[in-house]
């Protein structure tokens, strides 16, 4: 049986954890959907226990599993640790040993949430954009990077390095997930001033020609993206990008979704992966029982089908979503004055409630 270990991590990592573990136990009693998993403790919670905020028992249960569901890690009460004893440390040295290569970031503009985005809803009509970043090559890593002083002057250099190898991994995957959605890639580079850019565009130029005919390629330049993202965001289907430009587009369209509470996101290697919601603990409303638990319950969706191979789970968790935000039950992050404004439980509970209608 597939197995998960879910770290709930601090501040409203656990609330929001809660509200998919509700999910999980619903689909581990219905045929074809079991999953094992267990719990840990993470971050701040893991020092407050045990000194450290990723111990060696919590990481061999999760080079052991298939996947791991975090909440989130970090407040004031361990800010002032030194650097490799903070949770956050925890968090990378997690992605290191998993090796996880490819941050996936969606960014699905729910219908009735069309109105919380700075664009007109007219544009924003059926946008659902997957971002694939290169997460642990080129600029972030190039080697040598210092900061010094050359005749009297400050100097400061951080290379962009990519070998083939590093693009066709990524590639692979936007491709893959292209195939699970409206196989359409859309690769960003800088090829006309880069040569590693232009590497970069050869390479995927090439895993497209020799295993994914099947896929609509198309380049563009990271500029003209950053534009076209917000001309016209619906037609894009996956965006695959380097480790720089991904973590720009990213966000770019993180700010089409409207709001922090709604985005999920995945890092993804060989056969290991970490689903977790793009927030943080959120120490200003942790322990309320007031956080959105959407991003949560649909990095939990994206667990399903990339991780289980769930398309069917994954899809019905995400209709419930939909159907429970049509109805107009809100938390208070995404909220009007009109609407029906739920606590964390409660938006779990609906979502669950709508889970059990669709199925
Ligand atoms: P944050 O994402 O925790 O919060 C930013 C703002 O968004 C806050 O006002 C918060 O209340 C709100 N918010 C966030 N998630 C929400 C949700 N689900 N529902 C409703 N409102 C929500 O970012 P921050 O305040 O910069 O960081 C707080 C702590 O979290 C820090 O210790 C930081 O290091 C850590 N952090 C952890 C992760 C992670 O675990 N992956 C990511 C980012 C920040």
């Amino acid at each position: 049986m597939k197995k998960l270990l879910i770290l709930p991590g601090d501040g409203i990592g656990p609330e929001v954890t809660k509200q998919c573990i509700k999910i999980i136990d619903f689909f581990n009693n219905q045929p074809d959907s079991k999953i094992e998993y267990e719990e840990d403790l993470f971050g701040g919670a893991s020092i407050d226990h045990n000194g450290k905020p990723l111990n060696d028992i919590v990481l061999n249960k999760a080079l052991d599993a298939d996947a791991v569901l975090l909440g989130a890690v970090g407040g004031p009460k361990w800010e002032n640790l030194d650097h490799e004893l903070k949770p956050e440390s925890g968090l990378l040295k997690l992605r290191k040993k998993l090796q996880t290569y490819a941050n996936l970031r969606p960014g699905k503009v729910f219908k009735s949430l069309s109105d919380a985005s700075s664009l007109k809803p007219e544009v924003l009509k059926d946008t659902d954009i997957f971002v694939v970043r290169e997460l642990t090559g080129g600029i972030y890593f190039g080697e040598p990077r210092f900061s010094k002083k050359v005749d009297g002057k400050r100097v400061a250099s951080n290379p962009l390095v990519y070998n083939e190898e590093e693009i066709v991994r990524v590639a692979k995957v936007a491709f893959d997930i292209a195939r699970k959605r409206k196989n359409k890639v859309t690769s960003l580079d800088k090829a006309n001033v880069l040569e590693v850019m232009q590497l970069w565009r050869d390479v995927v130029s090439e895993v497209h020609s020799k295993n994914y005919q099947d896929i609509e390629l198309e380049h563009l330049y990271i500029d003209n993206a950053a534009m076209q993202v917000i001309k016209r965001p619906s037609s894009f289907d996956v965006i695959l990008a380097s480790n720089l430009f991904g973590d720009i587009i990213s966000d770019e369209v993180a700010e089409l979704t409207g709001s922090l509470g709604m985005l999920p996101s995945a890092s993804v290697g060989e056969n290991k992966a970490i689903y977790e919601p793009v927030h943080g603990s959120a120490p200003d409303i942790a322990g309320q029982n007031i956080a959105n638990p959407i991003a949560a319950i649909l990095s939990l969706s994206m667990m399903y089908k990339y991780s289980f191979n769930l398309d069917n789970v994954s899809n019905i968790i995400e209709q419930a979503v939909a159907n429970t935000l049509d109805s107009g039950l809100r938390t208070k992050d995404i909220g009007s004055n009109n609407q029906k404004i739920l606590n964390c439980n409660e938006m779990g509970d609906s979502i669950l409630n709508n889970i059990k209608k669709i199925f």
